[in-house]
Order: C-alpha cells, then sequence, then structure tokens
C-alpha cells in the first residue's frame, strides 16, 4: 500500500485528493440546469431561447432549459482548456484509474439512469438498461486499451541515432450528438478523448439534454478534475459556436448528412479534426438458403429496436423471392406480437416516438409509400395509450411491400419503425442494388453458405457488417460509415485515432553531419 502510494505522480495524488474531498454522488432523478461546467451543474451565463425538455412518453414538458449563448460555450471550452494540461500529463494509466471508478458509479446506478433515459428518450426500459450499462463498459474499454495504444515506437537510425514516435492527445475536443441513443452517444466519445488527455465539451441533442450531464457527475464523483469534462445544452446555433471555436482541435459529430455537412464548413476554417457519424439506408439480404426463423429475428433487430430510430438499421430488406412468403409471413407475425406501450414496463417492446414532428415526418413517409404502390403488410397506424400517456406517440411498428427501388421509402432515410421489403432473384442483382444508395453505414446478409456470405460482403460497400445477424455492436470493435454515413470510427482502439495525433522525434547521439554547407 505504502509503495503503491509513493509510486503516484504527484499530479494524480493531487487529483485524488481532490477527489476524495469532494465526495459527490450522481443525480438518480432529472433535475436541471442541464449545463455541466467546472464539474458543477450550471444555467448558462448566457442564453438565447428557452427550450422545452419534453417527456416522448407523455408529451408533456419536464423542464426548460435555455441555449447556451457564445459567452457559455466560451466558459466551457475555456474551462476545459485550463484543465488539458493537467490531465495530459497525467499517464493514460492514471486518467484510466478514474475512468474507471466513473465506470463503477455508472453501474452501481444502472436502474435510476435508465430510468431517467426512458423519460426522456422513449426508449423501453429493458433498452435503456443496456444502454447504461454499456457506458460503464466503454468507460472501462478505453481505460483499458489506451495505455497500450498510446504507447509510441522507437526506430534505430545509423551510428546509435535514434528517432521516437509518440502519440499525444490533441487538446480540447468537442462532441454533438443525436438523440437515439444519448448517452451511450455522449460516452463513445467522450471515454476514448478522455483517456487519451484530451479535455471534453460535449453538446447533446436538445431532445434528450439529461443524461450528459448525469455522466458529468459520475465522472466528477469519480475524482476527474474540474474543466476535463463539461455539458453545454442548446439547439444548432450551440453547436455551430461550439464546433468553430478557434480553442477546439477537434470535433466528433453523430447526427444527419446536412448538419455533418455544416460542421465540416466550420472545422474547415480552422483545419479542426473531425469524425462524422451520420445516417444511412442500409440493406439487410436474406438469401434463399436462410436460416428463416434466424433471418426473421435479424430482420427485427435490425428494424425495431427504439422505436425503429437506430442509424444503421437496414431498413431495406432484400429477400429471395423463392422463400419471400415464407419468410413474410413469420416476420408479419412477429411483428405483430411487438407490445407498444408504456416505456417504464418491463414487458413493453416498443415505446415512444422521441417528438410529435418526427412522429408526424414518419407517418408522412408511411402515406407517401402507399401513393408509391407499396403495401402495408401491418402496422403504420398511431397507437393510443389511456391516462398520462395519451399526450405520448406511438407507431405500431410498419412492414411495407415495396415494388420499386425507386420509392422514397426505399431510398430515404425515415429514422423511425417502417421496414421497406424488397424481393430479389439473384446475387449480382441484390449487390447491385444494395450498393444503390449514397449511405454506407451498415449492411447485412444471412445464408448459411459461408462463401457466399465472405463474397457478397467483399462488395457491399458499407463500415458495419453483419453476417447471420444484425444490429451487435461490441464496443471492441471499431463503428463507423462509408461514402455519405461518414468517416473516421468510434469505438475498438481505432477510436484512439481519432483523439491523438503523433509527434516524431530524432535524437542524434554523433556529431551533426552538416556537408557541405559546413565543414
Ligand atoms: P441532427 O443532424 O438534426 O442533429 C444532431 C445534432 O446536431 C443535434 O445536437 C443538433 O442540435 C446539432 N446541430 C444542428 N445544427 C447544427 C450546426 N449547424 N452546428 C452544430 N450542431 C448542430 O440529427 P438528429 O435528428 O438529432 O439525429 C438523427 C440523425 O442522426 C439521423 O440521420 C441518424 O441516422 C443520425 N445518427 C447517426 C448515428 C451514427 O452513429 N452514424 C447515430 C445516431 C444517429
Amino acid at each position: 500500500m505504502i509503495l503503491s502510494i509513493l509510486s503516484l505522480s504527484t499530479r494524480y495524488a493531487g487529483c485524488l485528493r481532490s477527489a476524495i474531498k469532494m465526495q459527490r454522488s450522481i443525480s438518480t432523478v432529472i433535475k436541471g440546469p442541464f449545463n455541466f461546467v467546472e464539474n458543477a451543474r450550471c444555467e448558462p451565463v448566457d442564453k438565447f431561447n428557452d427550450v422545452d425538455n419534453l417527456e416522448p412518453s407523455s408529451g408533456k414538458v419536464l423542464h426548460k432549459f435555455g441555449s447556451s449563448g457564445a459567452n457559455e460555450v466560451n466558459r466551457a471550452v475555456e474551462a476545459a482548456k485550463n484543465a488539458y494540461e493537467e490531465w495530459s500529463k497525467l499517464t493514460a494509466g492514471e486518467r484510466g484509474v478514474f475512468l474507471k471508478k466513473a465506470a463503477n458509479i455508472i453501474e452501481s446506478n444502472v436502474e435510476a439512469i435508465a430510468k431517467m433515459e426512458v423519460q426522456d428518450s422513449g426508449k423501453p426500459i429493458w433498452e435503456a438498461r443496456i444502454d447504461v450499462q454499456s457506458v460503464a463498459d466503454t468507460l472501462n474499454y478505453f481505460a483499458s486499451v489506451v495505455p497500450e495504444a498510446m504507447k509510441g515506437t522507437y526506430s534505430p537510425q545509423p551510428g546509435g541515432s535514434y528517432a521516437l514516435v509518440q502519440r499525444e492527445p490533441v487538446g480540447v475536443c468537442v462532441g454533438v450528438g443525436a438523440w437515439n441513443y444519448p448517452i451511450q452517444t455522449c460516452v463513445w466519445k467522450t471515454a476514448p478523448a478522455l483517456a487519451c488527455g484530451n479535455t471534453f465539451v460535449y453538446k447533446p441533442s436538445p431532445l434528450t439534454p439529461v443524461t450528459a450531464v448525469v455522466l458529468g457527475e459520475a465522472l466528477a464523483a469519480a475524482g476527474v478534475p474540474s474543466g476535463v469534462y463539461g455539458v453545454v445544452q442548446g439547439e444548432g446555433e450551440t453547436g455551430h459556436l461550439l464546433c468553430s471555436h478557434p480553442d477546439v482541435a477537434k470535433v466528433s459529430f453523430t447526427g444527419s448528412v446536412p448538419t455533418g455537412s455544416k460542421i465540416m464548413t466550420d472545422a474547415a476554417a480552422s483545419i479542426k479534426k473531425v469524425t462524422m457519424e451520420l445516417g444511412g439506408k442500409s440493406p439487410l439480404i436474406i438469401f434463399e438458403d436462410a436460416d428463416i426463423a434466424n433471418a426473421v429475428r435479424g430482420a427485427m433487430l435490425a428494424n425495431f429496436l427504439s422505436q425503429g430510430q437506430v442509424c444503421n438499421n437496414g431498413t431495406r430488406v432484400f429477400v429471395h423471392k423463392s422463400i419471400k412468403e415464407k419468410f413474410t409471413a413469420a416476420l408479419v407475425e412477429a411483428c405483430k406480437k411487438l407490445r407498444v406501450g408504456d416505456p417504464m414496463l418491463d414487458d413493453t417492446t416498443v415505446g415512444a416516438t422521441v417528438c410529435r414532428q418526427q412522429f408526424d415526418k414518419v407517418l408522412g413517409f408511411i402515406e407517401r409509400a402507399k401513393k408509391e404502390g407499396g403495401k402495408i403488410l401491418c402496422g403504420g397506424e398511431q397507437v393510443t395509450l389511456p391516462g398520462d400517456l395519451s399526450g405520448g406517440c406511438y407507431l405500431q411498428p410498419c412492414i411495407v411491400d415495396c415494388p420499386s427501388d425507386s420509392m422514397e421509402l426505399v431510398r430515404e432515410e425515415v429514422f423511425g419503425a417502417v421496414l421497406a421489403l424488397l424481393e430479389f432473384s439473384t446475387e449480382e442483382e441484390v449487390v447491385r442494388r444494395a450498393n444503390d444508395t449514397r449511405y454506407g453505414l451498415s449492411a447485412g446478409l444471412f445464408t448459411r453458405d459461408l462463401s457466399r456470405a465472405h463474397r457478397v460482403m467483399s462488395r457491399l460497400q458499407a463500415g458495419a457488417c453483419f453476417i447471420n445477424t444484425y444490429n451487435v455492436m461490441p464496443v471492441g470493435v471499431p463503428f463507423g460509415g462509408y461514402k455519405m454515413s461518414g468517416f473516421g470510427r468510434e469505438n475498438g482502439v481505432e477510436a484512439v485515432a481519432s483523439y491523438t495525433q503523433l509527434k516524431s522525434v530524432y535524437v542524434e547521439t554523433g556529431d551533426v553531419d552538416a556537408a557541405p554547407l559546413c565543414d
């Protein structure tokens, strides 16, 4: 014990002392304010409008919060900048100890945080529990792998000289996120950023402001120094202020293609590193030799988690014409069994759409699909729940048999529980049709023929691919898109490259040879 304390660096010991003094705990019910600067919840010092924090399950306003203005964004970035020197000088192993403590705090509070996530996002509680547990897993993963991944290399040079290649953090990083996996999206950025020695400011979606702050409380309670992690709330303008801030070195974005494009323009002005996790319209191919029961389970996983609001969903399901009837009957039966209801109840499988605007957008896609010749095989109608939940937006998950790839439903991302079913005849044809999209986030296929599985997979233009399963995303495996679905990778050891830069140091051990410039 004495030896291990003596081996601590003084900086690390200082952080630990302040952690012991703080002894904070995390919130277990939703409460404002929702900004988090210098390890404390706070109201923005300036705000330019009020945003309603709605509870999707009831449609009621839980809280109001202000969109952070330029002064608040400057304050959060300044705090992150001030914290950078101390945090970046810790070893990756020392930083990992804090992240592991935060993981323990999250793990001890999974149920309470999951309930807050349900209230904020409308997803069913069983899914929220998985999301929150994955937050602890992500913190533990990066705490463990970054010390090894940050190791540099030694390269011998002539005459005993040598070069060192060191991996260093980049500085203040920012993240901007979407609303479908609020705390998970936040931690996928925060954990690698912090483990690599950066400081980080996050802007959640204005639709789901709650749990990014709870993550901040867990990090603070674990002893992460003030300013290392911050949260500013707001809409697009706040995001723009953050992504164009001159003191920010890197932006990691999760959201739609049009917003990603704007953020890249903002980042270009000051040459910031960027990671883009954008939308998708991914194919799932069911070959004639597929195990039908597994293929149906795969198609359900690929379409109906989180009310269908999942970026990498396989929403274009291509099924071989010889098994279409059998597969479709089983799929429709499974879809009809989904239980739409109160997301807080354990036996609910489908919760509430995040907001009225998104719900109307999804209904619009279904209506236009009908006009374009789509046949509704099941669902697609609003479900009205009794009592307090009557103000929520609930959709019976929908399967549409689509006669043509040119239908809007087949081409555009819906971000809702609507599966487009398509028929194909040959492998060559289905590969061409699967790739006929500007997106390239994910792709999946079901077949018993492993040679075909790999042959087809090698031709599919997507970053996250699945053979005989779908939507399985372990934290150790990199995730990200091809084409307009983005670039850069989250998760896996590959994420370390996004949050670090390389420094090459040449060391001369003999005399300097400057001939013919000098004697
Ligand atoms: P969105 O693009 O509308 O908003 C995402 C975030 O960007 C929000 O926090 C928003 O406030 C912010 N924002 C808006 N304008 C901005 C600007 N000019 N500068 C900076 N920030 C700005 O997306 P959404 O509706 O929240 O999420 C749905 C989209 O996200 C879908 O397209 C979905 O596929 C995608 N998504 C992708 C992934 C992935 O990992 N690839 C994961 C989840 C969601």
